[in-house]
């Protein structure tokens, strides 16, 4: 068995990463927020909680003797990247980070950009819309100061309890989404403007798609920023660089 290494997860990505570098013979422990009810089944051993910061996270490393971090965490979970970088830093294991890069607007799209769900709810606007929320269960409660639209919400677990809002239907469903459903989906639930993040990949997009096609608007929050580490685009990308480090 090769190297050991703390894969930070909670994405598609993560889970596919994995699976590659065990099949090359990598030991690699995933770790887990814990913020979903039924995850995901793993290629790989799984732990699940926080480290207690940056120096958790730096102790964790340093005593569980891992060679190396790759965090394959979502593009808005900002604060676990950071402490990734900071606790490479303080245990001396290094980092090597999976950074999908977002969409860029193509023809025909109408996105207005915002830097967070507040400004993505002041941004409906006064007047009711249908709207399609596709957020973390966690990131809903603004909704509530805007609660003359009506709301159609997807969340991979139940939004509980629900929003104080009189209009909001919720189901629940987990990626990847193609753009025929996206679009049945826009169409049946006579949605008018769809807010969600810029998650980049393909997995996400076909909500993106079906917006353009269907000329419907998308009130964008737009990525924080994050730490400046080794990187790679994509899962061949970072395999690559984890067997730059590792040998
Ligand atoms: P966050 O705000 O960056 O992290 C908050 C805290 O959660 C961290 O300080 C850390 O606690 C703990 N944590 C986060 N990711 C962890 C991991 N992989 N393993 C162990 N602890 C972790 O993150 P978030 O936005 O709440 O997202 C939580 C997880 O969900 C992430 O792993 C992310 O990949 C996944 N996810 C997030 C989004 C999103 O839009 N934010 C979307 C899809 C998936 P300690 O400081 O105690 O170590």
């Amino acid at each position: 068995m090769k190297a050991s290494i703390l894969i930070l997860g909670g994405t598609t990505e993560a889970r596919q990463l994995a699976a590659h570098l065990a099949a090359e013979g990598f030991d690699c422990l995933l770790s887990l927020a814990g913020r979903t009810k039924t995850p995901a089944a793993q290629p790989v051993p799984v732990r699940v909680g926080g480290f207690g910061g940056a120096e958790g996270l730096a102790d964790f490393l340093r005593t569980s003797g891992f060679r190396l971090m790759v965090d394959a965490t979502h593009p808005y979970a900002a604060r676990i990247s950071a402490n990734a970088a900071q606790a490479a830093a303080l245990s001396g294991v290094p980092v090597v980070a999976m950074r999908r890069p977002g969409w860029v607007p193509q023809m025909g799209d109408n996105w207005q950009s915002v830097d967070s769900v507040t400004a993505a709810v002041a941004a409906l606007g006064p007047a009711p819309r249908r709207v399609f929320v596709a957020l973390g269960r966690n990131e809903l409660l603004p909704f509530e100061r805007a609660p003359h639209h009506h709301y159609l919400i997807r969340s991979v677990d139940p939004v509980e309890p629900p929003l104080a809002v009189p209009q909001a239907d919720y189901f629940t469903a987990r990626g990847p989404f193609v753009e025929a459903d996206e679009r049945t989906l826009l169409e049946a639930q006579r949605v008018e403007v769809i807010v969600c993040k810029n998650s980049g990949g393909d997995a996400a997009y076909g909500k993106i798609a079906a917006a353009r096609t269907l000329g419907l608007p998308v009130v964008m929050i737009e990525r924080p920023a994050l730490p400046d580490v080794p990187a790679g685009e994509n899962v061949e990308a970072v395999v690559a660089r984890v067997r730059q480090v590792l040998g």
